[in-house]
């Protein structure tokens, strides 16, 4: 039996960044992760699987050291954010008004998380277990342990479950969740453009769900996310790529020239999910296994990230980390934050997907009022950049 300090069970973006700024609190940690991470290739396409990345996960990047390594494999700012509804109003971010130099990047998952498992390989006192899957869980007073599939068996003062959506350390740990199906699949893929995307990330609200645009390195390519009513996600997926691209540029409209799919596509399911508990003694959850949220703000692995800062911020080195005190500090922070954006997100889904005529003008009218109003497109701006003022130590500015 191995004893560390902290066990994480998942690897991949959330738990691999919360190993990192453990071990540079030095505590000894063991990460547990089923699937090695791929290795990254600059010869080939972007990967399907990208996220928008916000300010202040690029800042906890940067705390940790990790931003190089990604910025040296591959990212793609964006300056700018169109958000419109055909025949309805229209609203234009842009970072210039913020004085900021973009309003966020769009990086794909395997870099993040590669990213980290390169600074882990670096460290001393991270012990990697890979490929491995957590098997059983045992929680007492002094120690939790878990057992891998593999026979070996870890002991640490914590567990942390970082193990997405499906997590089973959270139902080993008898820890229930709230699920609202949005009854929605996301389709991704890559789009070749005929014109330039200008560094700026589109979103089209349509009746059955938005359509973003994502802008990548290369200037006529953009990644999409498709969120559609299942019925229409699967007939849209059954399309060969010329009946799709067909229908995705009647979906987007002529902004950005003819409309080219590239390569496979796939869809995820939607769901939004909350965990009855984020942290019991000994144990923490973070990330898609504490919440999961429509991906129409593109806010998940930002929240998630936003969990790994707050746990972290929260342990004093040389101090049981498995401690009640601090992890129920954790929980309350960081769920009443969860609760808040995925409200939010139900009443955009909802004001936006719903064909009723008073909310389809009222939405046209708001867009349209929004964009005139620069104090509340800053709101807006702040927002969508992650900057408030209660952020996680490691997500601020000025962070040791
Ligand atoms: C279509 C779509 C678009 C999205 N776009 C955005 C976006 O633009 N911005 C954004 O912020 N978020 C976005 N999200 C959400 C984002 O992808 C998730 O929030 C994020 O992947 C969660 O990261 P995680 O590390 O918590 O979980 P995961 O990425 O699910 O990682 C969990 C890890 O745990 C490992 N694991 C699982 N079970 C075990 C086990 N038993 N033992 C060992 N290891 C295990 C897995 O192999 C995996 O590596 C999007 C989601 C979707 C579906």
């Amino acid at each position: 039996m191995k004893t560390v300090d902290v066990v994480i069970v998942g690897g991949g973006m959330v738990g691999a960044t919360l190993a990192c700024a453990l071990a540079e609190r030095h505590f000894q940690v063991a990460v547990v992760e089923a699937r090695p991470p791929q290795p990254f290739d600059p010869e080939a396409d972007w990967d399907l699987r990208v996220s928008a990345i916000s300010r202040a996960s690029q800042r906890i990047f940067e705390h940790l050291g990790l931003w190089p390594a990604m910025q040296a494999m591959r990212v793609s700012p964006y300056d700018r954010m169109v958000v419109w509804e055909e025949g309805g109003g229209e609203i234009r971010f842009d970072a210039a008004e913020m004085a900021e130099p973009d309003l966020g990047h769009i990086i794909e998952n395997r870099v993040i998380q590669l990213a980290a498992w390169q600074r882990l390989e670096r460290r001393d006192g991270v012990l990697r277990c890979c490929p491995a899957r957590l098997e059983t869980l045992e929680i007492g007073p002094e120690w939790a342990r878990v057992g891998l599939d593999d026979g070996e068996v870890l002991q640490a003062r914590l567990v942390v479950g970082a193990d997405g959506a499906r997590s089973r350390l959270r139902d080993l740990a008898g820890i229930g969740h709230s699920e609202h199906d949005y009854g929605q699949k996301g389709i991704v893929c890559l789009v070749d453009l005929e014109r330039d995307h200008q560094y700026t990330a589109w979103q089209r609200f349509l009746p059955s769900g938005p359509l973003a645009l994502l802008p990548l390195s290369d200037v006529r390519q953009c990644s999409i996310v498709w969120s559609a009513d299942r019925p229409l996600a699967d007939e849209l997926m059954a399309l060969d790529d010329a009946a799709f691209s067909a229908r995705l540029q009647a979906a987007f409209g002529d902004r950005l020239g003819r409309l080219q799919v590239r390569g496979r596509r796939a869809a995820f399911p939607l769901a939004g999910r909350q965990a009855a508990h984020y942290a019991r003694p000994r144990l923490a959850l973070v990330g898609d296994a504490a919440h999961t949220i429509h991906p129409l703000a593109g806010q998940g692995v930002n929240l998630g990230l936003l969990d790994a800062a707050g746990l972290v911020g929260r342990l004093q080195p040389g101090r049981d980390p498995g401690a009640w005190p601090a992890l129920r500090a954790y929980e309350r922070a960081r769920r009443s934050e969860d609760v808040l954006m995925m409200r939010a997100m139900e009443g955009f889904r909802y004001l936006f997907g719903n064909d009723l005529t008073p909310l389809r003008l009222l939405r046209g009218a708001g867009l349209a009022l929004a964009d005139r109003l620069p104090a509340l497109k800053q709101a807006f701006m702040r927002q969508a950049l992650g900057l408030r003022r209660d952020l996680p130590e490691l997500a601020r500015v000025q962070c040791r």
